[in-house]
């Protein structure tokens, strides 16, 4: 089996982890953007970025692993100041290819600064066919997807690329209804393979993407080979694990 982890922060674990991933089949892998904190500006964002694109991407590919690169401000990183200039700054990143996506950004309690980052964003990523990952929060989801969706909506964002991430089963459909791709977090606290069944024996294969989310929260570098493992152990066909775990990205985000 071939996996690509749809969404994760590599960059924050050490290299058993990687080589546990690399063992298990995963070949790829999306790193997202975010700090643990709010960073105070411009050059802490500058280097975030830099160490994603060029030594993350390098110490990966000593493990036989592909990297794509997702730049943004996340809401819960936000920039104490110098916004502006990171913008200006990400819209380099994608002139130059320097960057595969926008992400993660999104909306954690879907403050007004929040949200007029969120469509800044959005606006510099509309203007390059780069997919866009964006975070749902903990806390209020369902009510904070609704505004993420308006957003998408009112920006006139094609929802075939953006992944709405972190979703929990019952707002599956919603994200799905609109054309968006699904993005399925499995994770202590969050998803279980069987949520992953569930979720595929109700709606199917396609516009699904599974991801171990990887980084500073309890997380599991096996997350996509468990997955694997328990649907092939319900009967799910190799064809349709093989899409959630690997094709439908690799569709969106070629490695
Ligand atoms: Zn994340």
């Amino acid at each position: 089996m071939r996996f690509i982890d749809s969404h994760t922060h590599t960059y924050l674990r050490g290299p058993e982890d990687l080589e546990l991933m690399a063992i298990s089949g995963v070949e790829g892998v999306i790193v997202c953007s975010f700090l643990p904190f709010n960073p105070s500006g411009f050059s802490t964002m500058h280097d975030l970025f830099k160490w994603l694109i060029e030594v993350e991407t390098y110490r990966l590919s000593q493990y036989g692993i592909s990297a794509r690169i997702a730049i943004g401000i996340h809401p819960k990183s936000i920039p104490e100041s110098d916004v502006k200039s990171i913008l200006d700054y990400i819209l380099t990143l994608f002139d130059n290819e320097k960057a595969s996506a926008l992400g993660e950004v999104g909306l954690e309690i879907g403050s007004k600064e929040e949200e007029e980052i969120l469509i800044q964003q959005i606006r510099i990523a509309n203007e390059y066919p780069v997919p866009m990952i964006i975070h749902t929060p903990r806390n209020n989801k369902s009510k904070i997807l609704d505004k993420l969706l308006s957003i998408i909506d009112s920006e006139n964002v094609d929802p075939a690329r953006v992944i709405i991430d972190h979703l929990t089963p019952d707002l599956v459909e919603k994200v799905r209804s609109i054309g968006a791709i699904a993005g399925l977090t499995v994770q202590p606290g969050k998803l279980t393979p069987r949520d992953i069944y569930d979720i595929i024996t109700k709606f199917g294969t396609e516009g699904i993407v599974v991801n171990s989310d990887i980084g500073i929260n309890p997380s599991d570098p096996l997350a996509l080979p468990r997955t694997a493992h328990y649907l092939d152990r319900c009967g799910v066909s190799g064809g349709d694990i093989q899409k959630i775990l690997y094709s439908n990205i690799r569709i969106l985000l070629p490695l």
